[in-house]
């Protein structure tokens, strides 16, 4: 019996305010997950983007349980930071919001810096 696989769908374009999905297949069969998506049998969000004419992407696919699954829904855009697709064009972004992380004052939080950068 395979391992879970947790994953990420990127969608062309931004639907409402979703540009990805952060899925787990428990059996590891993540390609069977995502035909189920596309079929409309998988996550209502999923089929609503597939309904709404929007291409999904697979752009991540690795080893993991529900646990990791929780954990990247918790990451900053629900995935958003992990996704192949938009790492080109958010690190142009980033190398610009850094500067103000090195020059930070004693006493700031880097986690309360981030949190204001990515407001
Ligand atoms: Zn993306």
């Amino acid at each position: 019996m395979s391992e879970p696989h947790v994953y990420l769908l990127h969608f062309a374009q931004r639907y409402h305010h979703a540009r990805h999905y952060v899925g787990v297949a428990l059996d590891g069969d993540v390609q069977r997950r995502l035909a189920e998506h596309l079929a409309g049998q998988g996550s209502p969000l999923v089929r609503a983007v597939v309904a709404a004419g929007i291409a999904v992407h697979l752009v991540l696919d690795v080893p993991g349980d529900r646990g990791l699954e929780r954990r990247w829904h918790n990451t900053h855009g629900h995935g958003a930071a992990l996704c192949p697709r938009c790492r080109s064009q958010r690190s142009s972004n980033l190398l610009q919001l850094r500067l103000p992380i090195r020059t930070r004052r004693a006493g700031r939080r880097p986690s309360t810096l981030l949190w204001r950068l990515a407001a």
